[in-house]
């Protein structure tokens, strides 16, 4: 139990798009998330710097989930510590930090089944490898209810909240109730202007459960999220906001659930040779403008997700 910890949010920028890290105070440093592979010199040794701290004296890397934009930067910090931190990151997604293979089989599987062409396709896994400093084998692979002790009495719990990705956690600290969670919560979607939601029952679950259970005093997310009006909001919300961003983002889920339904209810186009595949209706109704074949983007995550809801194939 503790009255209160210091947590530096870090912004780790890349291209257009930025992602947070999170330095937690602690008599045993973390560091929660940590950007992708040039975030350690460009943003997170840096910021540290600036507050007085040594990115040398980190002693936990936690990862949220597998996703390289959070997990990119831990060989580099891990390398800093002169291989001392532990590292920590969910089981279900342990391993993507222990093999980028793993990072191409899921792209593969997911954002691209849509793309067609095979230079787009070589271009992202370019991408996605350079974006990972390095593989690392997990001290410790977590799951629901596991505890992580930061030394002072400050101890940090695994909360499941899978959806965003299938193995995203969670992590809450014990006696504050500040929730680090992420991608888990998606809001109405971040630069590309949707949510990047891989399996939305499994969301629309651990939003609830934030929302009705967990019920945090603060939460830390992992990128900027826009609100229903498109607007960027703070990735660190607290007090009364944070039940509107977790209502905000199940009524986005509801009405996604209900955009796909109405569109693809009779089965997918037999007609799909467009930008948006399968799914050019739906971004034509949502004046969806993006291009799919940026890497980050959430739109055939997405849409495969809900797709496959629909059809009933998907993980409950
Ligand atoms: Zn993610």
């Amino acid at each position: 139990m503790t009255n209160s910890v210091r947590v530096i949010p870090i912004e780790c920028k890349f291209g257009p798009i930025s992602a947070f890290a999170y330095y937690v105070d602690t008599p045993e440093p973390a560091i929660i998330d940590t950007g992708v592979s040039i975030s350690t010199v460009q943003d997170l040794e840096p910021t540290l710097a600036r507050h007085g701290i040594r990115i040398e004296d980190i002693r936990w890397i936690l990862l949220t989930h597998g996703h390289v934009d959070h997990l990119g930067g831990a060989y580099g910090v891990w390398e800093k510590t002169g291989r001392q931190a532990k590292v920590v990151i969910p089981k279900k997604e342990a391993r993507l930090l222990r093999d980028m293979n793993e990072q191409i089989v899921d792209y593969k599987l997911l954002q691209g089944k849509y793309i067609t062409d095979p230079t787009i396709q070589e271009k992202h896994i370019a991408m996605l490898t350079t974006d990972i400093g390095g593989t690392i084998e997990p001290d410790l692979e977590v799951a629901e209810g596991d505890s992580i002790h930061l030394g002072g009495n400050i101890a940090l719990k695994v909360i499941e909240t899978p959806g965003h990705s299938i193995g995203s956690v969670t992590f809450v600290v014990e006696g504050l109730n500040w929730a680090f969670a992420a991608d888990a919560v998606q809001m109405y979607g971040g630069f590309s202007g949707l949510p990047t939601i891989e399996a939305p029952t499994l969301y629309r679950k651990s939003i609830r459960r934030l929302l009705e259970e967990v019920r945090p005093k603060k939460l830390f997310l992992g990128h900027p999220f826009r609100d229903i009006n498109g607007e960027m909001q703070s990735a660190q919300i607290e007090g009364e906001q944070v039940a509107s961003v977790l209502q905000a983002s199940l009524d986005r889920d509801a009405n996604l659930r209900d955009l796909v339904k109405r569109h693809l209810a009779n089965g997918l186009p037999s007609k799909q040779n467009g930008l948006y595949g399968p799914f050019e209706s739906i971004a034509e109704e949502i004046g969806y403008t993006g291009d799919p074949r940026n890497l980050p983007c959430a739109f055939f995550v997405t849409m495969n997700g809900y797709h496959e809801e629909l059809i009933g194939s998907q993980v409950k």
